[in-house]
């Protein structure tokens, strides 16, 4: 019973950021700072992010593909993150930073990344946004469609500038993900097929304001086997030859015990050797990672606000939910969680729910937590992605706030929503007309 124990614990442990611990209580232990002592100086729900083990990510994916490529530029998709304080550490550790609009890249360009490494995506950028982006200096604007390449053309008419960009194809590629997820399939709202990514090819030749570098392919998120990403190097090498190909992000996370992805190493071998057999040896490789970057770096505290039990199940619900974690009504994504505030192990089969108002606001439809009680702390481990990014205010839920933690010492990189920030875009009404 205890040697189970002490294994479902390392088993458990094994999900969050590496390094994590737990002390002589059992609490959690995350970069050095105990789960207790950051829900209670930052409140909850509240999102940590181990500082360590982002750069470490970063550097897997710097030094593992510029050794197997040397002409080689790993790129942050901003979107899994965007916030200034993660997109400046990932600048720090030589990462190019991935914008869709205007949005993210105002956010990059405050962060101060550097302009000449952005790579600016969307499927409808508008003109406003393709301004903002080449008056920023942005080195590489992706080719949705041939509406991109019109305003480019109009915004770059009449001045002496060039604009670098890539193209970006459709490759008829369904990877094993969820279907809101996957990108590369016939039938997408990104890129262009084939026979159109060639026209687009074409024109971008005879324009003497654009520069075609390249070519570009993303086929989805959160993908577990290595197939798809060999298959989309090989549909970008039908292109023909160019100085850059952008082979997007896409590799997945292991949110679950049961989760399997291949590793960064394996990723990277998987798409140089295809690389090697169709590309030119000169051409410079860039991939795109935004979840694999940040996922396992991220846990979000929770506070149990009641525990029912009844029904067969027992329902532990906590302060937060799906204004802080879409990912589950979105796309039925799994988490695991543990009691954060003392010692677990095994423990009765809970649904672990949030505090809105839809049935699918369930953070985690079946966990083992050890005697749960009104007031524990929860932690959901690999919270690190698309979290931050697709929090919302429903019900009035005022955004959490981000927390790096290093070696031992903690800071909000992003406060809490207050309910005068709620209050602020809502304009004042006047009383209605008698
Ligand atoms: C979302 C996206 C990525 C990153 O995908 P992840 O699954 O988060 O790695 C990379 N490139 C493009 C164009 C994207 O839209």
């Amino acid at each position: 019973m205890a040697a189970t124990q002490t294994q479902a614990g390392r088993e458990l442990l094994g999900l969050f950021p590496p390094g994590t611990t737990r002390d002589g209580s059992g609490g959690l232990v995350i970069g050095g700072v105990s789960a207790a002592e950051l829900a209670e100086c930052h409140g909850t729900p509240a999102l940590i992010l181990d500082e360590a083990s982002i750069r470490a990510r970063a550097r897997r994916y710097a030094d593992g593909l510029a050794a197997r490529w040397p002409n080689s530029r790993v790129v942050f998709a901003s979107k899994a993150f965007p916030c200034t304080a993660v997109i400046r550490l990932l600048a720090e550790e030589g990462i190019g930073i991935d914008v869709a609009g205007g949005g993210e890249l105002t956010i990059a360009l405050a962060a101060g990344a550097d302009p000449a490494g952005l790579v600016v995506h969307g499927n409808a950028k508008t003109e406003e946004e393709l301004r903002l982006a080449v008056e920023a200096g942005a080195g590489t604007v992706v080719v949705d469609n041939f509406d991109d390449i019109d305003r480019l053309e109009k915004i770059l008419a009449g001045t002496a500038a060039e604009q670098g960009v890539l193209v970006r194809l459709t490759p008829g590629i369904r990877p094993d993900t969820h279907e809101a997820v996957s990108t590369g399939q016939n039938g997408s709202k990104f890129g262009l097929p084939l026979p159109q990514a060639r026209a687009a090819i074409a024109r971008l030749r005879g324009s003497d304001r654009l520069r075609l570098d390249g070519v570009h392919v993303h086929v989805g998120s959160q993908i577990l086997d290595l197939a798809p990403f060999a298959q989309a190097v090989e549909a970008v090498a039908e292109l023909g030859e160019f100085a850059v190909y952008d082979l997007g992000g896409g590799l997945g996370s292991r949110y679950t015990y049961a989760d399997r992805p291949p590793t960064v190493e394996a990723y990277l071998d998987a798409v140089t050797d295809v690389a090697r057999r169709l590309l030119p040896a000169d051409a410079r490789i860039v991939v795109e990672p935004g979840r694999s970057m940040v996922a396992e770096s991220g846990v979000s505290l929770y506070r149990v606000v009641s525990v029912k039990r009844g029904d067969g199940h027992t329902f532990v619900a906590v302060d937060g939910g799906m204004g802080d974690n879409l990912e589950v009504s979105l796309y039925q994504q799994r988490f695991e969680a543990a009691v954060a505030d003392r010692p677990t192990g095994g423990g009765e089969l809970c649904r672990l729910v949030g505090r809105h108002c839809e049935s699918g606001d369930t953070l985690s439809a079946g966990v083992p937590l050890a005697d749960p009680r009104v007031g524990d702390l929860i932690a959901v481990p690999v919270t690190g992605a698309y979290t931050y990014a697709l929090s919302n205010n429903y019900n009035g839920a005022r955004r959490p706030p981000v927390v790096f933690v290093r070696d031992g010492a903690h800071r909000a990189v992003v406060r809490r929503e207050t309910y005068a920030d709620l209050m602020r875009r809502d304009l004042p009404s006047r009383a209605p007309h008698p």
